[in-house]
């Protein structure tokens, strides 16, 4: 498993609809990320960003090139087998897509396994929460909750099943800028203690820099691929913030 990368994509192309409305979003892309990377990926508004996260969290599928999670092969993947990788992954977005009946432990148990023990779910949500600075709120509906608090608890829904790739669509977006902030961080340290690797779109300057590797998306190509802030630590800065 120690070689394997995280995610592996070769000479990946991806369209939309058929005949005359054949339309091409993603254009060779070529891109391998390594265990335990926090990557952001940026670019304009319709540049393929989520398009391509999809395709890796196995919710759409892919046709063309080679799409491999930790060496699963995604391309030519059966539905029942997309699901079990489904499974590995966690996905965050945009809009935190709570259960407005659930309270924060319940919406987190979501992602758990039915088959455990209620008590152990109980016990792992209410650990996540608590790990994401929510230990307060557990028993609380969303109603209750602030933008940020939501958006932790889809974040502690995201993780509490422990999967080794993370996906997050503008996580930060509905949120303010020292929020969205506070949030990155704590994702950032429950990843780091676990070495899972994430990869994750956003247009929030303020926290590039959380990232080991920044890759930039225009017109579905990849134009820009550089190490961020975090790995160049000891290096010249790349950009101040
Ligand atoms: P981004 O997340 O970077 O804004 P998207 O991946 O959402 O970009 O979209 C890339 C392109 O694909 C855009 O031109 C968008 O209009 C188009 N697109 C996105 N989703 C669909 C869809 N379900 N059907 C057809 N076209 C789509
Ligand atoms: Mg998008």
């Amino acid at each position: 498993m120690q070689n394997v990368p995280a995610v592996a994509i070769r000479n990946l192309n991806f369209f939309y609809g058929a005949g005359d409305l054949r339309k091409q979003v993603l254009f060779d892309i070529n891109l391998t990320i390594d265990p335990g990377q926090i990557v952001i990926v940026t670019g304009p508004s319709g540049s393929g960003k989520t398009t391509l996260l999809t395709l890796l969290g196995a919710l759409r599928t892919a046709t063309d090139g080679s799409l491999q999670v930790f060496g699963q092969e995604l391309v030519g993947l059966s539905a029942q087998d997309l699901v079990a990788v489904r499974r590995n992954i966690g996905f965050i977005f945009q809009a935190h897509n709570l259960f407005a009946s659930l309270t924060a432990r319940q919406n987190v148990m979501l992602a758990l396994d039915l088959h455990g023990a209620t008590a152990a779910r109980r016990e792992q949500a209410a650990n996540m929460l608590t790990a994401l600075g929510l230990g307060e709120r557990i028993d609380y509906l969303p109603q209750a909750l602030s933008g940020g608090q939501k958006q932790r608890v889809a974040i502690a829904r995201a993780l509490v099943h422990r999967p080794q790739l993370v996906l997050a669509d503008e996580p930060t977006a509905a949120l303010d800028k020292k929020t969205g902030r506070e949030v990155v961080e704590r994702m950032q340290r429950l990843v780091k203690e676990k070495g899972t690797t994430i990869l994750m779109v956003t247009h929030d300057n303020r926290i590039l820099d959380i990232a080991d590797r920044l890759i930039e998306l225009v017109d579905g190509s990849i134009e820009r691929d550089r190490p961020g802030v975090a790995t160049a630590q000891n290096q010249e800065p790349f950009f101040m913030l």
